[in-house]
Order: C-alpha cells, then structure tokens, then sequence
C-alpha cells in the first residue's frame, strides 16, 4: 500500500443480519477485529490533521498510515466505536451535520433504513473533549453538486461557524455529504477556509489529489478482519479520475 488508507465508516453497533445497505453499517465485534488488525501490522493511524500535515509534507508519512473517519455523527458513534478507540489509543473523526444534530437520521428513511439518532451538542462537547476531531458534513444531509451558490455557501460556511460556535474550536475539515462534490463545492469549502475534505471515491489518499478532494475507503458490514486486510493493502489505485482545482 501506498499513501494513507482513509477508512470511511457511518454506524458502528449490533444490527440485524442484512442484506441490503451494508455500507452502512459495521457490527462492532467486526470494529475491534480491525482495529485488532492494525495494531498487529504496526499500522500509524493517524488524525485527519496530522494526515493532511503528511500529505503536504509538513511532517514525515510513516508507513502503513491509516486514517479512521466516521460520517454523520450518529449517536452509537458514542456509544459503540468511542470505547474500543480508547481501548487501542487511536485518534478519529467524526463529521457531523451542522444543522441537524441531537435530531435523527432522517434522511436514511428514504432508502428504507432505521434513523438513528444523532449526536447532540452537548454529546459532540464530550466526544472532542475525548479527544476525537469534529469535521463538518455540511449543514443538512445534502448532495451539494448543483446547488446555487447561496445554498452552497449556507452548507459550507455556515456549518463551519455553527459548529465553531457550539464546540468553541476551530473547524477545517469537511465531508461532502454523499460524497457528492465538484469544482464549485470544492471552491466553496476553500473559500471558507477548510484544509481538507474528503469524498467517496475509493482509492488511497496521497499528495497528488487536491487536499480537499481526498478519496476514502468505504468499510462496510460484510468486512471482516480478513475483507478489512484487503481494502487496507489494496484498492489503493483510485477508481475513476479525481477532481483537482487548477488541473
Ligand atoms: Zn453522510
């Protein structure tokens, strides 16, 4: 493998066996097995900040990086991954919707999916007192492609400042809701000052992408140990071509 592994995870806890809308959702015994994993192999996992501060070259990218995100700020992020990332010491992100926090995942009804429920402020005040970073997921649930330009600037700095606001730190990464993105979501998300977002495409993250079109790699309910292994050392070759502003 080559560059960093951006691990893109959404709901960690005890689900139902299924069938459908896997890549929702990881069963947390599967969790600690992968987490197991890269303890083993000596993998540096890293925070999104010290991730991006290797890809700028701003500090040395050790070998086997691995970065451990985690999409829509659900409340078994809390209850279910927070502890067995303690258990290991590894760092994490969460992006959160600005404007729907302490609400439900509402827009999962659509696909036929339960709407668990997301973390609230006072939640989000204790996870980053635990030391896990807040990025942005926009403002609501989103596909930001298209969007007029006040719509968009409403999603990308307004959820900035929101969570700014509430959690009294500064926010500089984001997540394309969907991973839906192009030049103007991109322009926009520099424009209000984020370091770094990333997308849904698949493929491991290296300075060759634009720093706020990083790709990731989807971890889904089927992934055991073994399934994680092979995304980790595979799929490092980006699928389709990645957007970069100036290219
Ligand atoms: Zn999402």
């Amino acid at each position: 493998m080559s560059g960093i592994s951006i691990f893109m995870y959404h709901q960690v806890g005890r689900f139902a066996p299924m069938r459908d809308h896997r890549a929702n959702y990881c069963d947390v015994d599967r969790f600690r097995a992968q987490l197991r994993y890269l303890k083993l192999i000596g993998a540096s996992v890293l925070s999104m900040s010290d991730a991006l501060a290797a890809l700028q070259g701003r500090r040395p990218l050790p070998p086997r990086a691995v970065v451990l995100s985690f999409d829509d700020g659900c409340e078994n992020f809390h209850e279910y991954a927070l502890p067995v990332l303690e258990e290991f010491g590894y760092p994490a992100i969460a992006y959160v919707i600005a404007g729907m926090t302490g609400g439900k995942a509402e827009w999962l009804a659509a696909a036929g999916h339960p709407t668990p429920p997301l973390m609230d402020w006072s939640r989000l005040r204790e996870i980053a007192a635990r030391g896990v970073e807040i990025g942005s997921h926009a403002y609501r649930h989103v596909r930001l492609a298209g969007l007029d330009a006040a719509t968009l600037a409403h999603e990308v700095t307004d959820s900035k400042r929101r969570i700014e606001d509430e959690l009294g730190q500064a926010v500089t990464h984001f997540c394309y809701p969907y991973g839906s993105h192009d030049l103007a979501t991109m322009e926009a998300a520099a424009a209000a000052g984020y370091q770094s977002a990333v997308t849904c495409q698949r493929g491991a993250a290296t300075s060759a992408f634009d720093p706020l079109a990083l790709p990731r790699k989807g971890i889904s309910y089927g992934d055991n140990a073994l399934g994680f292994a092979w995304k980790l050392h595979t799929k490092d070759r980006p699928k389709g071509r990645a957007l970069h502003r100036g290219a």
